[in-house]
């Protein structure tokens, strides 16, 4: 028997003691919710069995919590402060288990509270104004090499010069990544560069891009297939006229990147 392995004893059925609902067996020891309560500082039966008696209880026990938060409003708020451990176990555990699951609601999730974000990040910024300056200061040798290195990278690139408005004159104010208008957004746009420098695109017209400052620093040093991935739902905000043309300009240009 491995030091890391622990005994769960099983659960009866709830409601019918006499009815083995799981069999006592060895698990890992991760597999066990914490309890302070118990010598070991974990729950006597495994995760899984606390979960098949869970469910069985809570079906013959639908009208518990709600019982519960009719005789206390506060009933939910309480247990939940009293449970934040568990809780957090919980869903941390949920994150592994089902990551399609959680980045898809994610993902919904940002698409539907645009505004509330934008909001929260903007009093965020405002509540810890010092936040930037503290981290420039801190990475100052790490900004200033990476700005040689993006320099550098540019005099090598550089075809041209690219220059703002004729960029908007010729996409427009939409970023092309997330479909904002660049113009109506807070932080100042970026040139993006559809293939990055460092994989080789050039800094000329046919390869930059109008985008919002998140998309461009989301999207980094990443192709745009790299960047959308397979997930058909990024694309949806993609401006399809702008991602059509950069993408016919990639086949020409850099087959080799563009897959
Ligand atoms: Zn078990
Ligand atoms: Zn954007």
């Amino acid at each position: 028997m491995t030091q890391n392995l622990k005994r769960c004893s099983g659960t009866k059925y709830p409601g019918d003691k006499t009815r083995i609902l799981t069999e006592p067996h060895y698990t890992e020891r991760s597999n066990f919710n914490k309890n302070k309560n118990t010598k070991d500082g974990l729950m006597p039966i495994c995760r899984e069995c606390q979960g098949a008696y869970a469910k069985l209880w809570n079906a013959e026990n639908p009208d518990y919590h709600t019982k519960r938060r009719e005789e206390n409003p506060d009933y939910m708020a309480n247990w939940r402060s009293e449970n934040t451990e568990h809780i957090r176990e919980y869903n941390a555990n949920y994150r592994t288990k089902n990551p399609e699951i959680v980045k898809e609601s994610n993902a919904k999730w940002r698409a539907e509270n645009v505004e509330h974000i934008r909001e929260y990040l903007t009093n965020w910024r405002a509540k810890n104004p010092d936040y930037q300056i503290n981290w420039r200061a801190e990475n100052l040798d790490k900004l200033r090499s990476n700005e040689q290195r993006r320099r550098a990278l540019k005099a090598e690139a550089f075809d041209e010069e690219v220059k703002p408005e004729i960029l908007l004159e010729l996409h427009g104010s939409v970023c092309y990544l997330c479909g904002q208008d660049v113009l109506t957004l807070p932080d100042k746009w970026h040139m993006e560069h559809a293939i990055p420098l460092s994989r080789g695109g050039r800094h000329s017209y046919p390869n930059i891009r109008v985008s919002c400052a998140d998309c461009n620093l989301r999207k980094n040093a990443k192709t745009l297939h790299e960047y959308l991935g397979n997930d058909p739902e990024r694309y949806d905000n993609v401006d399809p006229e702008a991602f059509n043309r950069t993408m016919h300009w990639h086949a020409h240009n850099t087959p080799e990147i563009f897959q």
